[in-house]
Order: C-alpha cells, then structure tokens, then sequence
C-alpha cells in the first residue's frame, strides 16, 4: 500500500487528501506547522469549477451552509460609475453555485472530513517539513520537525510520494527549486478583514471598485443571522511606497485601520458605502501583494506540488483557492489512473502546469479587474454612459477571455468534472 504524505493541510492539502482518499487511497498523512487548524484571513469566493469538485466530495451542503451563492459581480469606477453587473455562479446558468465563504468555514469543514474520513491520525497538527530529498529512484526523504511547546523532536520518513501543499513559502518547492528566494512582490499593499454589519447595508453582490491606483472588494459571505447581520469580506489594495514596515507573505500583520480608512472616503456604491464596511470591523490584516514566478516544472521522481506552493498569484479573479481545490483533484485522477506514482505526477503537472502559468500570467496583468482600469484610464473624471468608455462587447470579451484562461467558463464546467474516479480497492 502506497504512503502518500502531504506537506500543508490549508485548502489544498486537505482537498488533496480527502480527492486521494475517494480513489482509494488510505495511507495518506497530512503534517501541518500549525499545532491546530486555524485558519487566518477573512473570506474567499470559490468558484463553480472548483465547488463542483468539492460537490464530487461530497462537501456542498456543509459548505453552502455557512457561506452565500453569490449571483452577481458589480464593477464600479472610483467615481461612482456602474462598469458591469456580471450574473454569477447559478444566476449565470452554472449547475454548481460560486460561494463566499469565511476561510475558516472551508478549511474547518475540510479539516473535519479528513479527520472523520481518513481517521483521527490522517492529519497530524505541529510537523513541520523542513528539508526534502530525492533518493535514487525518486522516492523523497523527508526530514520532519515536530514541536510540542518549547520541546522539539526530529524525523526522516521516506513516503512513496510526497505532494508539496505548503502554501507560497513552501519547503517542498524550495527543495526542488533551491536558491527561488522570497515571493516578489508588485509594490501594492492588500488590507483585509471581516465586518458584521446589518444585512440591507451590505450588499447583494459582489463589489470590485477603483481607479489605477486603489481598488476596493466588498461582499457578503454569511446569510442573515437572527439579528438580521452578516458577515462581510472586504479586501483594500492600494500602492506602498515602501515595505520598510510591512512583512513580506505574512498575511497575518494587524495593522489599525486608521492607516487607510481616509484613503476610501466617499466610495459609495449604490447603497454599499466601503468607509462603513470598515468601520464596522475590529480589526485589519496587512498584507504584501506577492505571488511567484511560474516554474519549469513542479514534479521530481515522486514529489510534486500543488496551490500556492505550485503556483501563488496575485489575489485577482478568486483563483488561488479555487484552483488549488482543482489540483487537488486532479492529482488523485492522475494518481488512481496510472500505478506508477512518477508517471501519474507527471500527467497531473502535464494537465495542470500550463494552464496555471497563463493564469499567473493573467494575473499579473489585472485579470477580469482591468475593466476598471480601462473605465478610469478613459474616463478620469467619471462617465455618464459607460458604453462610450467601455462599451459591453469590450467587456465581455474580457470577462470570456479570463474564464477561458481559469477553465471556468459555464459550458465547460457544466459537462461535469473530468477528474471523477470509479472508487476502487484500498490501494
Ligand atoms: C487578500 C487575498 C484574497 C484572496 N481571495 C481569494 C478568493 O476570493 N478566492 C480564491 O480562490 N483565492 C483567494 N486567495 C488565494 C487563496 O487564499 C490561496 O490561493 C489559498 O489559500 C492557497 O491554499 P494552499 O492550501 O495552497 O496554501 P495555504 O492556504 O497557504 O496553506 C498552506 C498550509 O501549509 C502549512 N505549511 C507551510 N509550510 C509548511 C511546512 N514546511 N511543513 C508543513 N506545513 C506547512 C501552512 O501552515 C498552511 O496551513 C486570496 C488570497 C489573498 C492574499
């Protein structure tokens, strides 16, 4: 029986395990740094493509649950200016819902099936993987560090496939790619946090707004509780002359919203006003706008990559999770189609690598959100009829060309996933 071990239990690990465990696989061991899942951030939007994998798992239910089915993305001017009112998820005409969501719902209900599915000991908290080698034949050593308080004990376990989940710093990647260095970084800061706030002063939508140089995201992503309040998301970018005080990757800095809350005041939109938004939450994460550059290759003999550890963009167009929830699944297809594990790893790098590297490319040049800097490139002052700026063919054509590029265009997701397996023997 195959041991596969994973290095990181965020949204791709835990994906990657329970895809692996619904093709048969039962060795499978997740090592996570942190001691207990908790999961740091606001909220994400996952979309259709990705929610139907997660459908596959079996997971909707317990994940619509706690989150919303986002219908519609607005995409205003830093003026005020409506660009576009997209349908979205089932008011596009997707078979599967795009979902906000709090991060910690996801990874929580991911977490959970790992553990009630694979067994208690599939996903072990505290373990770090700090080095990895390829032995002749291609089978990884892994050198492991386990912490329990100030104690701290070392490992070397030689799985027969190691699958690198460990995020935009991964050791798994730097083991592969010595010397990569620090993510880069594009001179843009992103603050983020979670507001609760009355529900008719949230929004129904999904709201990008801005000019070239700040831009704004706002949604709801819990349904109304019984005081009628929800929880909203709401991520800020905005160029940083510097990062003297900024730590590079670390999306966990709190930083006093008082840094930025001036920069947003007067962006009202239709009902939605961001200076509320922000006041209504306690606290704000800083965080760098990093990515990585996309790379050769992502698999040597047995080991591989998967999310930010293959392929970390620039938080445009809800991708980073959402694709990393697909790779998942499409390493466990590739995995339970070919036995030997280098052949299977190259055909999941073969299917996805390419793709991603446009993705990441996409990204870099703004995605879907350079609409906006189309409308106020045009029109700096506002518009009174946005077909003149930025007429509606122009638009869609952006908006085909970026689904094309993320594969989640309504047509191609509704034909059903590609990465469904008959359920096999344990192996
Ligand atoms: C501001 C912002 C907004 C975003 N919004 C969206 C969105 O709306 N939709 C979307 O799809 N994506 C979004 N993303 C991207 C998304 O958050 C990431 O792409 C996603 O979390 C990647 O998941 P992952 O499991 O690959 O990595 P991570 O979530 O980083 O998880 C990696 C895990 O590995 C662990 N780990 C790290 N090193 C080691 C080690 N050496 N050994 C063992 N464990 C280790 C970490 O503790 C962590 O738990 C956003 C990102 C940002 C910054």
């Amino acid at each position: 029986m195959s041991h596969i071990m994973i290095a990181g239990g965020g949204i791709a690990g835990l994906t990657a395990a329970l895809a692996l465990h619904r093709a048969g696989f039962e060795k499978i061991t997740v090592v996570e740094t942190a001691r207990e899942i908790d999961p740091v951030g606001a909220g994400l939007n996952i979309m259709p493509n990705a929610v139907r994998e997660l459908d596959a798992l079996g997971l909707l239910d317990r994940l619509e649950a706690g989150a919303v089915c986002t219908r519609e993305l607005r995409y205003y001017h830093r003026g005020g200016g409506l660009i576009s009112r997209e349908p979205r998820g089932l008011g596009a005409g997707y078979h599967w819902p795009q979902l906000s969501v709090p991060r910690a719902h996801l990874q929580l209900t991911l977490a959970d099936a790992v553990r009630r599915r694979l067994g208690p000991g599939a996903l072990v908290g505290g373990v770090r993987v700090t080095c990895v080698e390829a032995l002749p034949g291609g089978r990884p050593r892994v050198q492991l560090e386990h912490r329990d308080g100030e104690r701290r004990s070392h490992a070397s376990l030689e799985p027969d496939v190691l699958i690198g989940a460990d995020g935009i710093r991964s050791a798994v990647r730097a083991a592969l790619n010595p010397g990569e260095g620090e993510p880069p970084w594009n001179g843009m800061l992103v603050w983020r946090g979670v507001s609760r706030m009355a529900a008719d002063r949230a929004g129904t939508f999904m709201l990008v707004a801005g000019d070239d140089r700040r831009k704004a995201v706002v949604y709801p992503m819990t349904e109304p509780d019984a005081s009628g309040e929800v929880l909203v998301n709401w991520a800020l970018a905005m160029p940083a002359a510097s990062l003297a005080d900024a730590t590079r990757g670390d999306w966990n800095r709190e930083v006093p919203l008082a840094k930025f809350l001036h920069h947003y005041e007067g962006w009202e939109f239709d009902g939605v006003s961001v200076p509320e938004v922000l006041a209504a939450a306690d606290t704000a994460f800083e965080y760098p706008m990093v990515d990585r550059e996309p790379l050769e290759r992502w698999t040597c003999g047995r080991t591989t990559l998967i999310g930010d550890a293959a392929h970390a963009m620039y938080p445009i167009g809800s991708n980073g999770a959402t694709q990393s929830i697909v790779d998942g699944r499409a390493l466990a297809h590739a995995m339970a189609l070919h036995p030997d594990p280098a052949e299977a790893l190259a055909v999941y790098e073969a299917d996805r690598r390419p793709a991603m590297t446009e993705l990441q490319q996409a990204n870099r040049r703004l995605g879907p959100e350079v609409v906006i800097d189309i409308a106020h490139r045009r029109a700096p002052g506002g518009f009174a009829d946005v077909e003149k700026v930025i007429p509606a063919a122009e638009r869609a054509e952006i908006a085909a060309w970026y689904a094309e590029k993320g594969a989640f265009d309504p047509k191609t997701v509704n034909l059903g996933s590609p990465y469904d397996v008959p359920v096999r023997s344990p192996r």
